[in-house]
Order: structure tokens, then sequence, then C-alpha cells
């Protein structure tokens, strides 16, 4: 006896559907102009004078949301974001739906590893890869739901009973007082500003830190703005103020730089990879970049299925994964991994001081950090609903 009963047909996929999403939502860079996270912030691009005042200046916000949904022969549907707008959505609908109809639920490893193979040629990164987490996050919500069961015991069962928050944005005071154990700093200043603003980084940083006292946690992110010898500097400059992790403060391809800031950061932490994509890449992060963190970023690198290979090598490099962003795609994944101390909540409210959902208005149900804590619900799959009022599908095949 061989053990598996032929006669039971699984339940295959019939149908993929890609839709966009404007105004907020997966692509959480897509606000109105007013948002912090549109303002002055440090950028690579931020050399460039036209393209300093606002990141909304050079197009951070122009592709919008994509979303998926995957239906079973039986009219069940699972449902995944990412950022990619109107070119992921084409991808989905044209190319990667090839390897996901006909499938039966709960194919994961095989539909990730022909997605990706099929689209090496003019893919490995970015909308490519935004767009196969859409559909790979959609595929598990479908397979929660078929079998009745949470993502996170798909993944094999919580390690923790709820999660704690950081969170992201302008005013770590208040996130101090709406119960976060840490706050994120968007660093204003790249090597362009020179002494001045350099001075100006540390000063805001020191002020952030007298208002939240020694015991909490900050960061600053610096979004891939800086060069190796500036962010020698200003970590140098912040040693005093207890600078608990430096973020992303290179481009991803410089790898070496990473490796020679690890020679000089200790105590403080190195953490990086919201913009790298698979266990080779973030190998190359964690090898020759020995950051100490890593941030890969649920609905852009690839969904749940590339997670459980990254977070495995981070383990054995004796590295955090604390996801960038990701709400309740993250969050899944976050409680099941040892490996994952805390989550990184976005502070998506136009001030930064009001917790509000992350993927607003996409999703219905979906958790936010109360007194900087979750704890996920047992509905199955994912446990979010789709807010199908707000979608178009572009690209329908007829
Ligand atoms: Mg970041």
């Amino acid at each position: 006896m061989s053990g598996i009963d032929a006669s039971i047909e699984p339940k295959r996929i019939k149908e993929v559907r890609a839709y966009v999403v404007k105004g907020g939502g997966a692509d959480y860079h897509d606000q109105s102009s007013e948002h912090w996270i549109l303002g002055y912030i440090a950028t690579p691009i931020s050399i460039y004078p036209e393209y300093r005042a606002s990141r909304a200046s050079w197009g951070i916000n122009i592709l919008g949301s994509v979303v998926v949904e995957v239906e079973s022969s039986d009219g069940e549907v699972g449902v995944g974001v990412s950022t990619g707008g109107y070119p992921a959505a084409w991808i989905i609908e044209n190319h990667l739906s090839k390897f996901v109809v006909g499938k039966y639920v709960g194919e994961v490893e095989k539909t990730w590893d022909q997605m990706f193979k099929a689209t090496i040629y003019y893919g490995r990164r970015g909308i490519v890869m935004n767009a196969i987490s859409a559909v790979d996050l959609a595929l598990w919500d479908l397979m929660g739901k078929v079998r009745g069961l949470p993502v996170y015991d798909l993944l094999g069962g919580p390690v923790r009973d709820e999660l704690t928050f950081y969170a992201t944005g302008p005013r770590p005071d208040v996130a101090k007082k709406l119960g976060f154990i840490g706050g994120k700093l968007p660093l204003i200043h790249g090597p362009a500003d020179g002494i001045e603003g350099l001075r100006e980084n540390v000063k805001v940083f020191k002020e952030a830190r007298e208002r939240v006292g020694d015991d909490f946690l900050l960061m600053y992110d610096c979004w891939m703005s800086l060069d190796l010898p500036y962010a020698q500097r200003l970590l140098s400059e912040l040693k005093p103020y207890g600078l608990f992790w430096i973020e992303e403060p290179f481009i991803p391809d410089d790898y070496w730089s990473y490796g020679a800031l690890a020679n000089v950061a200790p105590p403080t932490l190195v953490a990086s990879g919201e913009h790298e994509s698979t266990v080779h890449g973030f190998r190359l992060l964690l090898e020759l970049g020995r950051v100490n963190v890593i941030q890969p970023d649920i609905t852009w690198v690839g969904g749940v299925t590339p997670m459980i290979k990254i977070a495995a090598l981070a383990e054995a490099y004796g590295a955090w994964v604390i996801p960038h962003g990701s709400s309740v795609y993250g969050y899944h994944f976050i409680v099941t991994r040892v490996n994952s101390p805390f989550a990184e909540y976005i502070v998506v409210s136009p001030d930064a001081t009001k917790v509000v959902p992350q993927f607003y208005p996409i999703l219905r149900d979906e958790p936010i950090p109360q007194n900087g804590r979750v704890k996920l619900s047992r509905k199955p799959g994912f446990g979010v609903e789709l807010n199908r009022d707000l979608l178009t599908r572009p690209f329908k095949p007829t």
C-alpha cells in the first residue's frame, strides 16, 4: 500500500484574476502629497536637487497596488496583494496564470519555482517578484481556507502568543505612548547635504532619544541613500545616543559596503533586505554584507514560499528576520519563527500619529497593533477579506 488514496481528487485552481487599486493599499507610498512618507526624506536620488523636496517628485508613488484572486474548482477564493499596479497585473494575467490554473490547491513549491524560472529572463526582482508575491500569497490564503486553517498553522504553528511591534515613522514619541517597543525614524539628509545635514540628522536622533528615554528601541532608516564614509561617520556620531540598528544605508547590490560597515557598527546592528529577493540574494547579504537583521517584505520577496528558505538561512547565520511592513501577510510568518522576535508596523496615517490598517482600503478585518501588540485570529487563510468595491481588472482575458 502506498498510503495515498488515489480516489480523493484534490481541489484544483480554475482561475487567476489580477486587479489594480490606486490610493493607498499595498503600495503604501501611493498617498496624498501632504503624507509624511512622501516628504523630505533621504533617497539615492536626492543628490539631484530637482528630486529632493519630495519622494513623489521622482515617482515613488507611481505604481499603485495589485490584488490577486485565485479561485478553486468549488468556488473558494484566495487573496494576495503587492505593489506593481498595471505592469504586475498584466504579467499575472498573461504569463503567471499559465503556471497556476490547473494546479491543485497546496501545490505552492512547484508553482513558485515555475513562475520564477519562467520569468528569470526578464524578472528576478522588482515588479515581476511583486507579481509572483501576490500570486503566492493568494495561493497560501486559498490553501488555508480549503483546509480550514490559519496560514501560521500551515507553517508549523505559532511560537509566541502575540506579536510585539516597533513603529516606523517620524513620531517615535507618539509610538511609545501607543505601546510600541521601538520607533524607526526616516533619515532626512544624505551625503549631498554635507556636514550640516549630518549634524541635523544627529540632532533629530538626539532629540528623539531625549523624548523616548533610554529603554525604547530607536532606529534610523536610510533608504539606500548613503555611501560608506557617510554611514561610518553617522554611526560614530550617533554612538552616544543608542542607535539600535542602521537600516539599508546602501543600495541592495553593494554587499561590500555592508560588509565594511559591519566592522565598525557594533553594538549597533546593521539591517537590510527590504529590496532584496531570493535565497541567493540573501546569502550574499548575510555572507558578504554580514548584516544582523534581514528585512524581506513578504509582499515583495516572492510571498511565503521563498520566505521559508530565507528565514532558515538567516537562522544559520545568527541573523534576525524582521520583515519589512507586509501587515497580516508578514504577521502569519513572523509568529511562527523563533528568529523573528518582533514585527514592524509602518505608521501610514498622514502625520504618523494614529494606528490605522497598513493596506487600507484594500482589506477588511486587517489586524492593527493595539497597545503595540497583535494576537492573530484563528480564521482560515490570512483571516482577512478583500474589499471588492475598489477593484479594476484591466487585463481580463477575452
Ligand atoms: Mg526601510
